[in-house]
């Protein structure tokens, strides 16, 4: 039998595999320079902590979770998202007693039980950040736009800022009510799942895909007309900041976090993509109860979630080419058994000198090791045959250009670090 790669998930093979570390290279940098600490945790948890932290009545929760009982009888769930771990460590460590605020980052593999498509795959993967302890409208400006940075820093254009007040547990109920009371008439027109959200959760209507929902929700009372005084000065605190950032923005009143523990900011990227249809390649907001659902102190926190298979979709969209070199900066070409023996202290020198270096190890011709350099995109090719071990030199061929030079030995090493580092 043939084994074959479960669906939903992809190989990165090498050639490809490259993006994704450049795209990481430029999260991890990006986050440095906003002073971000990565952590890591752990690939699953209990299935209880994304019960609580999701949320009972999402999609995730409902249908796209991969759980699982291990052999001690627990129940435990492949993460579908970033958040609820990073939450559930800053409370168990107690990060909430130290000075705030925390700041980190995270990439890494989540899992859903989803259809397949483009840009959609069951394991996927994220860069996400997390702040916790401020409420502090700059730090969501800033955080929106550390999300625009980064997809700026890998040339992706036309990334769009969709913005949102979900207010608080003050005023949503508000808000809450005059939906119920505008979708209760109508509710025989709605999709089966927003029937059954009008009494669970009304607020997730409001981004039903369903074209009809979404027709029947063009009027329905907006959040942003519901805020609290408190919810409405921070909103527009967020906006003056993203202006002074000159960050774009577009309101969007349909962005919703339905839940109790996300409150205020919400906010979404998207890119257009092919089909003229704009596509979300991430988002985030504030949840200023989460941190206490989790069973910590009443910390608040904001953060986002960036889909990294999406930003390698989109950036095909749109033919960007990242500055990738795929290529070895020198393959070492011999001729005869005794510069063979000597070329295993070269490639070492080298290496040691932080150049990238190959050999062929097929007892391949002449012609064939050429072929295997080509191959190998080498920058420089070094050939060594009994010439040039007799006078102490080797051949040096930038491929590029054609260029040739006879090199003392000693001095090889040094010649193609420098050569490299053009
Ligand atoms: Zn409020
Ligand atoms: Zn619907």
């Amino acid at each position: 039998m043939a084994f074959r790669i479960p669906r939903g998930t992809v190989d990165l093979m090498p050639g490809e595999v490259e993006k994704w570390q450049y795209v990481e290279s430029k999260a991890r940098e990006l986050c440095r320079r906003y002073h971000f600490s990565e952590i890591r945790t752990p690939i699953f948890e209990h299935t209880e902590l994304f019960q609580r932290g999701v949320g009972e009545t999402t999609d995730i929760v409902e249908k796209e979770m991969y759980t699982f009982t291990d052999r001690g009888d627990r129940s435990l769930t492949l993460r579908p998202e970033g958040t609820a771990g990073v939450v559930r460590s800053f409370v168990e460590k107690k990060v909430f007693g130290q000075p705030q605020p925390t700041k980190w980052y995270y990439i890494g593999p989540m899992f859903r039980y989803e259809r397949p498509q483009a840009g959609r795959q069951r394991q996927f993967h994220q860069f996400g950040v997390e702040v916790f302890g401020t409420e502090e409208p700059a730090m969501d400006a800033e955080i929106i736009d550390l999300g625009v940075q980064f997809y700026q820093s890998l040339g992706l254009t036309g990334v769009k800022v969709e913005l949102n007040s979900v207010g608080c547990p003050q005023c949503r109920p508000v808000h809450r009510e005059q939906l119920v009371k505008f979708l209760t008439p109508r509710k025989d027109e709605l999709c089966k799942d927003c029937q059954s959200r009008l009494d669970r959760n009304p607020m997730r209507i409001l981004d039903c895909k369903n074209e009809r929902c979404k027709e029947l929700t063009q009027d329905a009372p907006k959040m942003v007309d519901c805020l609290c005084d408190e919810c409405r000065t921070h909103f527009d605190a967020v906006k003056e900041y993203l202006d002074v950032l000159g960050v774009d923005y577009v309101l969007n009143p349909r962005l919703v976090r339905g839940l109790d523990y996300y409150t205020r900011t919400a906010f979404e990227f998207t890119v257009e993509s092919k089909g003229s249809q704009a596509g979300t390649v991430g988002g985030g907001g504030r949840y200023n109860g989460l941190v206490k659902e989790i069973g910590g102190d009443d910390v608040p926190g904001i953060g986002f979630g960036i889909g990294i298979e999406r930003t390698l979709l989109a950036l095909e969209e749109q033919e960007v080419t990242l500055p990738i070199d795929y290529g070895v900066d020198c393959y070492l070409v011999t001729l005869g058994e005794e510069a063979k023996r000597q070329s295993v202290t070269l490639l070492k020198a080298l290496r040691q000198a932080g150049c990238s270096a190959e050999r062929d190890y097929l007892d391949r011709k002449m012609k064939g090791q050429m072929k295997a350099a080509d191959r190998a995109q080498a920058r420089y090719v070094a050939i060594l045959g009994e010439n040039e071990l007799k006078a102490n030199s080797i051949v040096v061929k930038e491929l590029a250009t054609g260029e040739q030079e006879t090199i003392a030995l000693d001095q090889f090493v040094d010649y193609v670090r420098e050569g490299s580092r053009k």
